[in-house]
Order: structure tokens, then C-alpha cells, then sequence
């Protein structure tokens, strides 16, 4: 039967494209098309009785790739979902969603290793039968004093010829082939058995909704026992036949997660990021697709995983912010997921200590069920929370004379302290103390952060280098010096105040490979330092038995930032630090030091009472009309000529004004023009342009209706922009 599809390519195109087919290929399958002058790969999307185009017009799919479709009705939902939401064509969110082998129309399941083993022929039959084929005799040998599946490793040694040698025995039925998914071989389930009163409540209250969507958060601070329920219920929705998806954070997928996963559930964990290979990518993909993957593990990109029977997504750390995409796709994966589970009809759980105010705003109305896990599993006690007054208490350098003290004090007595620096970005900048000059970047609005690895002055947004100074260039004084706290300038200060002091440091210069991460990480489990100091990258995922004393320096910029989510970020990031610390049988102390020390803020975090300073930042937000209380989309530019940005934001705001309302009182608001805080990154000068609305239905119309306008724009050379919504990084 004869009949139109409609094509999505994976290009940077926004409409379907109709196309007659004979027969009809089915929904989800790939099909080759001729478009212009070219063939394209592209996925059949809908059926469609009629089409725009005349009839005759149309053009024919030149062949049909797949039998079977590739992308459930159900994840093509949701793939058209993100494109609607984040205004982003079809075809651009397919090359998102999709491992590379399958846009360029690679078969669906890539090589795996094929492991061979005796059949039951093979099991009775008589080696000295292979007498004149040595190679062959050699191998049927092995299999049978093994008596288990053996891959390449293990029959490569044979001889060169192995792998013919393996063929003619599977020829005469001595042995079988197979694809080997996973190395994993488990020995069954290895669950905590006696959960807690309120790990068993969540787990109940999760279980009984398996079959339905439910959005659940589980609120427990590092080691309340989370993941073990996150474990408990995935059990139970794999023993349907299931599949399970949990989604961390770039920075907590880790081997151990992995190993424990598997070893909890017994079964193999697949894991997908970012850092894996296409062909890995495609792997887990098409393990996924086949239902032969149970449980997948990843990190923001793996939300677009072609399940075959998706049963439950969790998300850890649902509040970290890489799980939002910052470049063409912005998509949140929470929110891609949520509609996944919506539309699947099942539950997803979120987990953190420091649930995003999004997710409280979505429990107080009645959308999200939180579970509360007040304790910690393993009954360590949070550990006391102490401010040190700045305005008070004075510092020679970034650490105060108390806090010095306590460290002093942990290293007498074998323990260890951890320094948290907030943000990497208050690294040593130069300052010129005479005139105030500062060295910047000459392609960048930022200053320069010096680097004592090579001495040099580094810019952290074009990673250009620049030669570091002695003499001011503007009044040429010979007095410019390094100001600010980072975390070697602490790391020095430390090894000056506290002679012989083991310190160590943590960041993303020193940790740039994953292996160095975690030979730190060892060397600090197994005592080898006194003094751990770091960034972000501590607030996450790790746990120091060790660590009695938690020091926080640089905090008060939360208080004056302009993204508005810098106090919510703070708050998450203190509280994960702090509950990185201590054991049963020492709790620990956090000591903040701020110039804020009155604010209601800190009173949330001395008594580890995040929800209540929840309540006090989303009251702050809804007298703001700000997320949550409002949707946002923002509209950047950028431009090699200065101006062309704003210029070009100026016409798109104009006709943002022009676009008619459907309601009687305007439902969007479109705000002014701003410099973006960072005002230029690689010789781009920056500008953007907030829009917004109280209901997300509005602000979806009236995207819809600016964006032709926005394409239709006349652009300058080298101007770009792009649109993102529900935008998390506002600099
Ligand atoms: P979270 O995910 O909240 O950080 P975990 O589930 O990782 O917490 O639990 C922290 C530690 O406590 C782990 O070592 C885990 O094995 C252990 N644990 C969790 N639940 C229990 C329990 N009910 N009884 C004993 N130990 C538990
Ligand atoms: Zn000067
Ligand atoms: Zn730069």
C-alpha cells in the first residue's frame, strides 16, 4: 500500500518533510529520501493520509532501512515534546537524542565480542577426533577445561587462526557463538535487608505506584540511605521484565556507583556519558533499545536512551546544574524525563539533600511527594555549623586566626580538615594596588587567574595564556600583587601558617583526568594528608570519614551576584560540604566564614534545615515574580563587531512587542536589553534579552509565533544567537 510519511532529518531543519512510500514504512523506522540534490537519512515521524504538497509533487523515500521502528511512539512523544518546549527543530533534537552510527544508517546493533561455547554434541565429543586440525583441537580443548563461554582474550593465544578454527568447529556443531553484552556474571540480589522505618515508608510508597506516573522526592542529606532505596525499588521494577534509567551528575558517575549498582541488583549496569566513544555510545544504545540493558546509568544525555519497557527514572542530585545543557539543545534533562515518565506511566523518584527550588515549588503544590530520610543510615551525626564573623575577625589572608587554630587542632590529633573555596572563578587575579588596574584578558571580558603550575596568567573562558607582570602597565608601579582566593593561593598560605601540614588540593586543574581524581581521593582515604582544599568538585558525591572540620571561605558573593539563583546554589553547595564530613563516632564542625553572619540564611544552614530556608528564598522569589513563579526564556546574541549584538536584540525586541496577543492583558513580558555579565568571550561581544511569562503555555505561543521572526532578522556577518529555555546560566 502506497501512502505519506512524514520525515524528520537529523539537520538543523525545522519542519517534517512529506514524502510518498510504498510500502508505508512504519512509525519510528529510518528511511532514505532524496532531498535537493542529495540523499539524507532521515525517521519516518507520522502517516499522514494528505499532505500541503500537491500529490504529484512529491517525492518518493528511496528505501526503508528498518522493518521494525527504532523509536517507540512513546520516546518520539517526548522527542516532540523537547523540540516544541525548547523551540529547537526536530531534526536538531534527533541528532541530540541519537548515537552517531545510527544517524548515518549503520545496522541498529553494533559488533560486540562473540563468545563461543561447547554444545551438548560438543560436550560428548572425542578430542582425538580433531587430531589433523591442531588449531581447532587446541580450542575445543580449552572450552571444555573451562567449561564456560570464552571470548577473544582468552582464545587469541591459541594461534593466529583461532577465529577459522572456531568457525569449522561451529560448522560441525561443537560449538556455539554468541554476542557477549557484559562481563558482569552476578551471583543474585545483595539488598540491605533491614532498611530504616523511613526507608521502608519510601519504599512502600514508591512500590505503589510502579504502574502509574508519580513524581516522588526523596529528601535525605549523603548517607541517609537514598541510593539504597533508589536500589529496592528498581529491584522490584525489574522483576516485571522492566528496564531501569538513573541519571547523576557528570561529576557522581563513578566505577563505584557502577560496582555497587550491579552488585546490589545483580545484574549488569551500562553506563553512558559523554565520555565514551561512538561506538560505545552506540553499544549501550542499542542494549537499551533491546531490552538487554536492565539498568543504565549516565549522565544528562542518556534521557533520550530508546527503552524497550522503561519502568522507573531516578535522578540523583536532581538539583545539579549539569543537567542542563548549555548549548544547542538547552534541554533540562529533568524535565525531558518527567515527561518521559508522564508519558510512559511510571514513577520517577529525585534525591538530594538540596532539592532544587523548582522541586519544592512542585511538592508544596501538590505535583512532587517528598519522602523524608532525617537520619543518616549510618547514624553519623551532622556536624555543628559556626560562623566567623569577618567584620570582626580579621584575616591577614583568606583564613582567619580561628579557623587556622582548629586545623592546627585536627592535625595534632590525626584528623583531617577540608577547605571549601566557592567558586573556582575568585582565583588570584593581579591587581595593581596604586591604580587599581587589573589584568584582563584582551578577547575576553575576565581577568586573568595565575596559575602556579607554569606561571602564567591564565583566562578561564578562551583558556588563552598571557605572560605574568611585576610592573603596573598604567602607573607603572612595581607593587602589583595577587588578590583573591583560590585554591592554590590557600594551599600556599596554608603551608606558610602551618609548617610541615600534608595539604592537598582538589580542583579541576588538578584533576583534569579522572585516574588523578581518584589517586587523590585514595591518598586522602588512606590518611596520606592533613588538609584537603578544594572546589565544587568536593560538594559532591564523596564521603571523608576523616574530615572533622569543614572550613568555608568566599560564600558572601551569593549575596550580591545577579543570577538569581546564586543564594539557592550556595545554600545546596554549604550543606553538601558540609555533610561530606565526619563518622559515628566524631561528628564534625563547619566553620562559614562571612560578613554576613545575621542573615536568616545561615540560621537554615546552622540547623541544617534546608527546607525552611526553601520556604524563605521562594517567598523571596514569588514577591520577584522569578522562577518558579515564572517562566523565563533567554535570547542571546553575540557578535565579533560590538553593537551588531545589541542591534540585533533591539529588532528581535521589537518585534517580541509586535507579536498580537491572544488575552486581553499582555501575558508576556518582554525585558530589557542587557550586556551579558560577561561581556565578551573570544573577541564575541555579548548581549541578551530576557522574556517571560506566569504560565509556560503562554510563553511556548508566543515563542512559537518570534521565532520565524528572529530567523528572519537580517544578520550582520558574524553575528549568532541562540534561544534558551528555562535558562540556568545566566552570565
Ligand atoms: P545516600 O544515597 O543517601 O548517600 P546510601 O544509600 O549510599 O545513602 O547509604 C549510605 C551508607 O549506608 C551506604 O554504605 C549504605 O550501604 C548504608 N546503608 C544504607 N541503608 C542502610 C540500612 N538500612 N542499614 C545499614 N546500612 C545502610
Ligand atoms: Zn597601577
Ligand atoms: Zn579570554
Amino acid at each position: 500500500m502506497k501512502g505519506i510519511v512524514r520525515v524528520a532529518v537529523p539537520i538543523r531543519h525545522w519542519s517534517l518533510f512529506d514524502y510518498t512510500c510504498e510500502p508505508v514504512a512504519s512509525i519510528g523506522s529510518r528511511v532514505i529520501v532524496p532531498f535537493g540534490h542529495r540523499r539524507m537519512l532521515g525517521f519516518v515521524v507520522e502517516h499522514a493520509e494528505t499532505s500541503e504538497y500537491p500529490e504529484d509533487k512529491l517525492r518518493c523515500v528511496i528505501s526503508i532501512l528498518d522493518e521494525a521502528p527504532v523509536l517507540s511512539s512513546l520516546l518520539i512523544h517526548s522527542l516532540q515534546w523537547a523540540a516544541r518546549y525548547y523551540q529547537q527543530p526536530i531534526g536538531e533534537v534527533l541528532s541530540t537524542a541519537l548515537p552517531k552510527a545510527i544517524r548515518v544508517g549503520k545496522p541498529l546493533k553494533p559488533k560486540f565480542d562473540i563468545v563461543y561455547r561447547l554444545t551438548e554434541v560438543g560436550q560428548q565429543f572425542d578430542a582425538s577426533e580433531l587430531n589433523r586440525a591442531k588449531v581447532q583441537k587446541k580450542a575445543f580443548e580449552l572450552l571444555k577445561s573451562e567449561a564456560r563461554a570464552l571470548g577473544p582474550e582468552a582464545l587469541r593465544h591459541i594461534g593466529s587462526t583461532w577465529k577459522n578454527a572456531l568457525k569449522a568447529l561451529e560448522a560441525k556443531g561443537l560449538v556455539t557463538a554468541e554476542s557477549r553484552y557484559t562481563h558482569f556474571s552476578g551471583d543474585g540480589q545483595n539488598l540491605i535487608d533491614d532498611l530504616t522505618d523511613s526507608q521502608l515508608k519510601a519504599r512502600e510508597q514508591i512500590l505503589r505506584a510502579l504502574d502509574t506516573y508519580r513524581c516522588f522526592l526523596i529528601q535525605g542529606v549523603t548517607g541517609s540511605g537514598k541510593t539504597e532505596v533508589y536500589l529496592h525499588v528498581i529491584a522490584k521494577a525489574l522483576e516485571t521484565g522492566g528496564q531501569a534509567l538513573m541519571l547523576v551528575p557528570e561529576i557522581g558517575l563513578s566505577p563505584q556507583l557502577e560496582q555497587r549498582v550491579q552488585t546490589a541488583l545483580g545484574v549488569p549496569v551500562t553506563s553512558f556519558h559523554s565520555g565514551l566513544t561512538d561506538a560505545q555510545r552506540h553499544k549501550t544504545w542499542w542494549l537499551a533499545l533491546s531490552g538487554k540493558a536492565e539498568v543504565v546509568i549516565g549522565t544528562r544525555s542518556a534521557v533520550f536512551l530508546p527503552f524497550k519497557n522503561l519502568k522507573i527514572i531516578v535522578i540523583d542530585e536532581e538539583h545539579d546544574t549539569s543537567f542542563k545543557q548549555q548549548e544547542r539543545v538547552h534541554y533540562h534533562a529533568r524535565s525531558v524525563a518527567l515527561h518521559r515518565a508522564v508519558n510512559g506511566k511510571f514513577p520517577i523518584v529525585f534525591g538530594t539533600a538540596t532539592p532544587s527550588l523548582e522541586t519544592v515549588h512542585a511538592a508544596r503544590s501538590g505535583r512532587a511527594e517528598i519522602l523524608l530520610l532525617p537520619e543518616r543510615a549510618t547514624r553519623i551525626e551532622m556536624p555543628t555549623v559556626k560562623l566567623i564573623d569577618l567584620s570582626r575577625e580579621r584575616t591577614s589572608d583568606s583564613l582567619s586566626n580561628s579557623l587556622l587554630s582548629q586545623i592546627k587542632k585536627r592535625i595534632k590529633s590525626g584528623e583531617q580538615s577540608l577547605i571549601f573555596i566557592n567558586r573556582r572563578g575568585f582565583a588570584p587575579v593581579v591587581i595593581c594596588p596604586s591604580c587599581h588596574w587589573t589584568a584582563k584578558c584582551t578577547d575576553c571580558d575576565a581577568r586573568l587567574i595565575f596559575h602556579q603550575s607554569d606561571h602564567q596568567l591564565h583566562c578561564h573562558l578562551c583558556f588563552k595564556k598571557f605572560p605574568t607582570l611585576r610592573q603596573c602597565p598604567q602607573c607603572l608601579s612595581e607593587s602589583v600583587h595577587l588578590f583573591g582566593t583560590g585554591t592554590q593561593r590557600v594551599e600556599q598560605e596554608l603551608q606558610r601558617e602551618i609548617p610541615g601540614a600534608r595539604v592537598i588540593r582538589i580542583d579541576r586543574d588538578t584533576t583534569r583526568s579522572y585516574n588523578e581524581f581518584e589517586r587523590r581521593l585514595e591518598r586522602i582515604q588512606k590518611g596520606e594528608v592533613d588538609v584537603l582544599v578544594g572546589t565544587q568538585m568536593l560538594s559532591k558525591g564523596h564521603h571523608f570519614p576523616n574530615v572533622t572540620l569543614v572550613g568555608i571561605l568566599n560564600v558572601d558573593q551569593g549575596f550580591y551576584s545577579m543570577d538569581f539563583r546564586a543564594m539557592e546554589h550556595l545554600v545546596q553547595q554549604v550543606l553538601q560540604v558540609a555533610g561530606r564530613s565526619g563518622r559515628a563516632q566524631k561528628p564534625g564542625e563547619v566553620y562559614i566564614q562571612t560578613m554576613y553572619s545575621d542573615s536568616e540564611y545561615f540560621d537554615c544552614i546552622r540547623d541544617h534545615d534546608y527546607l525552611s530556608f526553601a520556604e524563605l528564598e521562594l517567598d523571596e522569589r514569588r514577591k520577584a515574580n522569578q522562577p518558579p513563579f515564572n517562566n523565563y526564556a533567554l535570547l542571546r546574541a553575540n557578535s565579533l563587531v560590538a553593537g551588531e549584538e545589541i542591534e540585533y536584540l533591539r529588532v528581535a525586541r521589537e518585534t517580541a512587542m509586535s507579536i498580537p496577543d491572544k488575552h486581553s492583558n499582555r501575558q508576556v513580558r518582554v525585558f530589557d536589553i542587557v550586556q551579558s555579565p560577561i561581556q565578551k568571550i573570544s573577541n564575541r561581544h555579548r548581549a541578551q534579552l530576557l522574556v517571560g511569562s506566569t504560565h509556560a503555555a503562554f510563553l511556548m505561543q508566543f515563542l512559537k509565533a518570534w521565532l520565524p521572526h528572529l530567523a528572519k532578522i537580517p544578520k550582520k556577518g558574524k553575528l549568532r544567537w541562540s534561544l534558551d529555555v528555562d535558562p540556568v546560566d545566566f552570565s
